[in-house]
């Protein structure tokens, strides 16, 4: 057998490819980023890109020590001479804060607004919907803690949603507060499940002394049956103040901008220099535990990784499992143009011929030839499997009257047109 891809996975194919699906569709992810890069751009947000590898010191500060994606995920690089200290980039933000804080993107008027999207890489167990190498469009913001960036962010990511017709998303919002506050609930959280450590998951009871609340994103069925049976209080009700004023800001601008959300009281991420906002995006058909996408704000970040204090907030939305959801609702997508013009000979003296009027072609419009001669049937055969728009023949008839002939294959009509007025006869079924 030729050898496979890895395991998790996947090769983006051309149109055409049998039983080729959404998710693996090469113009579908085109497609979604062309979506994305419209409403994003449209908001003044600037396209950036780092690299897919970064030092494995910036992921665990990064996305945190305590995660599953730092303990049990990473992809470690190691290269000649080289003692593994790099690894593939798990998720974007991190990188984009360190590129920010690294080149000096603070001298640029803020709030900057950021945007990227490219591959993602974590060795997860692999599932529908769960990859090795997945790919997300990021968005984020740095320099400003004002709430109305916050829902300017979800209202993008939102945008984007309805940009691509999607109609079966929804949003979940919550907060997790200042320190403070997260401090208190986490405390909270520890006497309430120190009694019960001992069914608790191992992961959670480790959990227990580093970071409890990560224990209600626990995969683990035993205890989400746990925390369930305890009752426990969310984290909204731990919001002080200052938090519960932004919260309220945030809600107050979404609702007048018709973004629909629900409140998701218990919505957590437990990381130390995430702040207040966070959500997700989901989808009925996805399934509850594969979100869309996330974001949050996260202030503290930038002093994590060595800088100053500057505070950002970001979403991400994986490409893969939007494409699923647009699929299993059936969104219909643009189908793939084919070429304007494919121009063939009849005979061998005039295949350079034909391919040179493809060539002059393209300077307007997609224009493809045929590297031999062919029959006419054949021609238009090839044509019509390419979705050109026109067959063009060249044989030495044509040569000797100076002339192309065409054929408008939905129509059949044919016609005859002087070659010095090709560009002229395209250029009127250019839309
Ligand atoms: P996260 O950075 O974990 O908040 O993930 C953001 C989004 O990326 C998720 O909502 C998913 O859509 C997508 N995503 C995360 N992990 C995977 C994965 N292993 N396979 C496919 N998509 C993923």
């Amino acid at each position: 057998m030729a050898l496979q891809r890895p395991k998790g996975t996947q090769d983006h194919l051309p149109d055409g490819t049998p039983k080729l699906s959404r998710d693996v569709q090469a113009s579908a992810f085109v497609y979604v980023q062309d979506a994305a890069r419209r409403v994003l751009e449209r908001a003044g947000a600037q396209f950036v890109q780092t690299p897919l590898f970064e030092e494995a010191e910036l992921v665990r500060r990064g996305v945190g020590g305590s995660t599953d994606i730092v303990r049990k995920e990473m992809f470690t690089v190691y290269y000649f001479g080289d003692h593994g200290g790099y690894v593939l980039r798990p998720e974007g933000t991190a990188s984009i804060v360190r590129a920010y804080l690294q080149n000096g993107l603070k001298q640029l008027p803020a709030p900057l607004k950021l945007w990227t999207h490219g591959p993602m890489f974590r060795a997860e167990n692999v599932q529908k919907g769960r990859l090795r190498q997945f790919h997300q469009v990021d968005y984020e913001v740095l320099g400003s803690a004002e709430p109305l960036v916050d829902a300017e962010a979800i209202w993008l990511m939102w945008e984007v949603v309805r940009e691509l017709g999607l109609k079966g998303a929804h949003i979940k919002l919550g907060s997790i507060g200042d320190p403070e506050d997260r401090e208190a609930y986490n405390a909270y959280l520890r006497d309430l499940l120190t009694p019960h450590a001992e069914h608790l998951s191992d992961d959670s009871r480790d959990r227990l002394t580093r970071n409890p609340m990560r224990i209600l994103d626990s995969k683990s069925e035993g205890d989400q049956a746990l925390l369930g049976e305890l009752g426990i209080r969310p984290m909204l009700d731990f919001l002080g103040e200052a938090a519960r004023r932004h919260f309220e800001a945030v809600q107050r601008y979404l609702t007048a901008w018709n973004v629909p959300f629900d409140i998701d009281p218990s919505l957590v991420r437990g990381l130390d220099y995430y702040r207040r906002t966070a959500w997700e995006l989901h989808h009925t058909q996805v399934g509850a535990k594969s979100a869309l996408g996330g974001g949050g704000r996260y202030d503290g970040l930038s002093a994590q990784l060595g800088g100053p204090e500057v505070p950002g907030i970001g979403w991400a939305f994986g490409i893969e499992r939007l494409l699923l959801a647009l699929e299993a609702e059936g969104v219909p997508f643009p189908e793939p143009a084919g070429p304007l013009l494919f121009v063939a000979a009849l005979d061998e003296e005039n295949v350079s011929l034909a391919a040179s009027v493809a060539l002059a072609v393209r300077a307007q419009a997609r224009a493809e030839f045929a590297y031999r001669a062919m029959k006419p049937g054949t021609i238009f055969r090839e044509a019509e499997r390419r979705r050109a728009r026109f067959a063009a023949l060249i044989g030495s008839e044509e040569v000797e009257q100076n002339v192309i002939t065409l054929k408008e294959l939905a129509t059949g009509r044919q016609h005859t047109v002087p070659t010095h007025d090709l560009s002229l006869f395209l250029q009127g079924h250019l839309t």
